[in-house]
């Protein structure tokens, strides 16, 4: 295996484009490192971003929008208070991710790229509008997250093309966002289903919305009916039926052993209902 630590996006691009063989980006390893131990898939060529500066940054931008690099793990996310305060629901599904030593390395890029359809970052950043930026041998350019996922372990990105930041939109001073996931422990588990949700509330009324659904399709989904249910209404019994009934329709789960598809199905409703009240309250507060 050959190891390689670049000091820039350009030299990471340039070892990823040579590379030869299983090619690997290290941010976190939480995934990688596991999998490689674990005899699952050992790299050829691992690429470590950590040494390039800007990917440990957390920034605002004079717009109000965030850019959080690459390899920023969990646990800073979570002592960021402007960025928690702004954005709980993306904070706190990063933080369900593993245990405390997980959290000191987990990275949204690791997650995302990861390409699990379980992944619990990735409803929150989906619902909450998020892009990422990508940086190929052509240049850069912004795409949103939910372009990202393909299928199981697999990912939109092409060889030679890494992700260098995920941005975050300015946070409209009347809007709220919530990550909920069902698992079968209560802690250190995949989730059974995830739903993210973003809103904004204007004169009690829902304005706009964006609902995202992790582990009930082959990648994580943004369900434009489950928003459409809510939007325009006070979040009163009848929109929430409507988008517990336009979430669950819009699953296509596995049976597995954490949960069967009449499980699964059902969940995703009743999570998104939960989610969307604790969204609605936090754009009221
Ligand atoms: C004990 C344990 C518990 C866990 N619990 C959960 C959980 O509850 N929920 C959950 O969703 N996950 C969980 N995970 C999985 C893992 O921690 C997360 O997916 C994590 O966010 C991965 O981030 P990372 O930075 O460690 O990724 P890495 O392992 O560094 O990389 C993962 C993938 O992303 C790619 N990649 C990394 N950086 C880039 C980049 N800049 N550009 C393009 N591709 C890139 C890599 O090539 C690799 O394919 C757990 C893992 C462990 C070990």
């Amino acid at each position: 295996m050959q190891y390689y630590a670049p000091k820039s996006f350009s030299e990471a691009i340039e070892i990823s484009m040579e590379a030869k063989g299983i090619t690997r980006f290290l941010a976190g390893g939480t995934d990688v490192l596991v999998q490689l131990r674990a005899d699952i898939l050992t790299p050829e060529v691992l690429i470590d971003i950590k040494k390039i500066p800007e990917v440990g940054d957390i920034l605002q931008n004079s717009d109000g929008s965030w850019r959080i690099g690459a390899a920023v793990p969990g646990a800073q996310l979570n002592e960021h208070k402007d960025l928690k305060a702004q954005w709980p629901g993306v904070v706190e599904a990063m933080d369900l991710i593993g245990s405390t030593q997980v959290q000191g390395r987990a990275t949204l890029v690791g997650n995302l790229c990861n390409g699990s359809p379980a992944a619990d970052s990735v409803p929150a950043l989906i619902a909450a509008g998020a892009s990422v930026t990508i940086i190929s041998p052509n240049g850069s350019r912004d795409v949103s997250v939910e372009d990202i996922p393909h299928s199981p372990g697999k990912t939109t990105l092409e060889k030679g093309e890494l992700i260098s930041a995920v941005n975050l939109p300015k946070r409209n001073t009347n809007g709220g966002d919530a990550y909920l996931r069902l698992i079968p422990r209560t802690e250190m588990d995949i989730a059974v289903v995830g739903c993210g949700i973003n809103l904004s509330v204007k004169e009690g009324l829902v304005s706009d919305a964006r609902v995202s659904l992790g582990a009930v399709t082959a990648k994580v989904i943004l369900v434009k009916e489950a928003a459409d249910a809510i939007i325009g209404t006070s979040l009163d019994d009848k929109a929430l039926t409507a988008l517990s009934l336009a979430a669950s329709a819009a699953c296509k789960p596995i049976n597995d052993k954490r949960g069967t598809i009449e499980y699964r199905t059902h969940v995703a409703g009743v999570l998104a209902k939960r989610a969307a009240q604790i969204a609605y309250k936090r754009a009221r507060s």
